[in-house]
């Protein structure tokens, strides 16, 4: 569920309360001055959080601002590793 900030009229400081998309309220009592604070539009907290979805998305961000360097050329030819070790595949019809 979304965190909501309400705003007092009375400059307490902001109130934030997790709704329902439903039923949230368009307003709610301040617990300092009991008057009514409003809902305000915020900005979405997008940075908050630490799950794989948001490490994902920054490591995303992460690569397009400051791309790794490449130092070679990826998938050289010659690999300096056999696939196999069977010799009978030594034999084999090369492409
Ligand atoms: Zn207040």
């Amino acid at each position: 569920m979304p965190t909501y900030v309400f705003r007092c009229r009375q400059a307490c400081d902001d109130v934030e309360q997790v709704h329902s998309m439903l039923t949230v309220p368009d307003d709610v009592e301040c617990p300092v001055c009991s008057e009514r604070a409003r809902r305000i539009v915020t900005a979405a907290r997008l940075g908050v959080g630490d799950s794989a979805a948001m490490r994902a998305h920054d490591a995303t961000r992460a690569t397009a601002d400051a791309p790794t360097v490449v130092s070679s050329v990826p998938g050289s030819p010659r690999r300096s590793t056999p696939v196999t070790t069977n010799p009978l595949h030594r034999r084999l019809p090369r492409p």
